[in-house]
């Protein structure tokens, strides 16, 4: 039989550097295995590569400057550039009370050390993005460090340097089930391509890890939830290092992307089909109203319908990370849930997890408010609509 010390369970980006954060610490014989043909095929190929540290808890402040840090050494450490771009995030609100969301979300960011965002009036607005509408804009908020990354070469660089630290990777193995003593503890983990022996396994199966859980009797609280993405055909209307511009209301947003204007808009998803991925022309046409009424520069350029995507957001209930150990299942690890900021956190998740399993416990941060038995147990993060 196969034989590995920690399987990993899906190759994205959270699997990926996990396995690279467990192989730096020196651990030996861990094997990734994924089911689809190879890298980038699962929610890391749709994200749009947004990195923030402007958020609503300290947590996930302290989860984004731990990985801006990772970020910066990136290209040392693997090899790879990681495409991070410090473009900023703009956040605009059309009320006092989304005003007053941003400045608490500030607060909380300053007082977990990132000390450069700054509150903006529609003046600063109309300097750092010249092209929004500002007629309804109130008031906003700006950090110069936030901007955009490249999730396909994060995924690259921690697959490649995994593999240097001799990391094997198996791509068209599917995780069918578990062979478990007990006391929930796996040793076996079935896979399409056959059964391999392990002492732990990492549940890396981003927003269809409910499923995997599900297989080891140990269920967590991971659904998918369906985002949407279309561009405009290329142009140069708008600069590359447009801040990301968000409005915190309704999380209208925009960036350019490789020469094209990217609109996003989130909505509730497809009820009763929650791993459906197909876009709704209903959809990119109320995006599209929008983008023209707040931009409007934007009418004097086309859609390209047919480039528009969709791709699965991974969440929790408090739309925070589950970083842990299992409470059913001891051995079995958990780095999901992170619903939809799994790339810009997952040099943080993996190095930290890879800290629990080796370890014990984290030490680089405190992550006891991620366990993922924190819903059991009613210790849920607050949930910020805004940030
Ligand atoms: C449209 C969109 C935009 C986004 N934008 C951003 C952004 O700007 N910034 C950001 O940080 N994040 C963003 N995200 C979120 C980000 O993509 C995810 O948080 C992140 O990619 C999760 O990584 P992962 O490795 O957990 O999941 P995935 O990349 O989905 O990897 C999971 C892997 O598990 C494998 N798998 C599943 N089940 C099994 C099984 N039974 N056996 C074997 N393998 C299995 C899958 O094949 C897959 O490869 C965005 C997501 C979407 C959809």
């Amino acid at each position: 039989m196969r034989r590995a010390a920690v399987a990993v369970i899906g190759g994205g980006v959270m699997g990926a550097s996990v396995a690279y954060h467990l192989a730096a610490r020196g651990q030996r014989d861990v094997l990734i295995l994924d089911r689809a043909q190879g890298p980038g095929l699962g929610s890391t190929g749709r994200a749009t590569g947004g990195f923030r540290a402007q958020y609503g808890t300290a947590i996930n402040v302290r989860l984004s400057l731990l990985a801006r840090a990772r970020l910066q050494a990136f290209r040392d450490e693997t090899g790879v550039d990681p495409g991070y771009v410090q473009a900023g995030y703009l956040w605009l609100a059309v009320s006092e009370s989304e005003r007053r969301a941003l400045d608490a979300g500030r607060r909380v960011q300053h007082e977990a050390g990132l000390h450069e965002a700054v509150a903006v009036t529609p003046e600063d607005i109309g300097r750092l993005n010249p092209a929004i509408e500002l007629r309804d804009v109130v008031g906003g908020a700006f950090c110069p460090s936030d901007g955009f990354i490249r999730p396909l070469q994060i995924l690259e660089g921690y697959l490649a340097a995994a593999a240097r630290l001799g990391v094997r990777t198996e791509w068209e193995a599917t995780v069918t089930g578990f062979r478990q003593a007990e006391d929930g503890r796996i040793h076996e983990v079935e896979t399409s391509a056959g059964p391999v022996s392990v002492d732990a396994a990492v549940n890396a199966a981003g927003p269809w890890a409910a499923a995997v859980a599900d297989l080891a009797g140990a269920p967590i609280p991971v659904t998918p939830l369906r985002r949407q993405i279309v561009p405009t055909v290329p142009c140069d209307l708008l600069p590359p290092r447009m801040p990301m511009t968000i409005w915190a209301g309704d999380g209208f947003h925009l960036r350019v992307r490789d020469g094209r204007v990217l609109l996003l808009w989130p909505t509730p998803g497809q009820p009763g089909r929650p791993f459906d991925v197909t876009v709704d022309p209903a959809w990119i046409e109320a995006v599209t109203a929008m983008a023209h009424a707040r931009v409007p520069q934007l009418r004097s350029v086309a859609i390209d319908h047919s480039a528009a995507w969709a791709g699965l957001y991974e969440m929790s209930p408090d739309k925070h990370a589950m970083l842990g150990a299992s409470p059913q299942c001891p051995n079995l690890y958990c780095i999901n849930g992170s619903s939809g900021h799994g790339v810009m956190h997952s040099p943080a998740l993996g190095q930290l997890l890879a800290e629990i399993i080796c370890d014990g416990s984290a030490t680089t941060l405190d992550v006891r408010c991620l366990q993922p038995d924190r819903f059991e147990r009613g210790a849920l993060l607050p949930v910020s609509e805004v940030l």
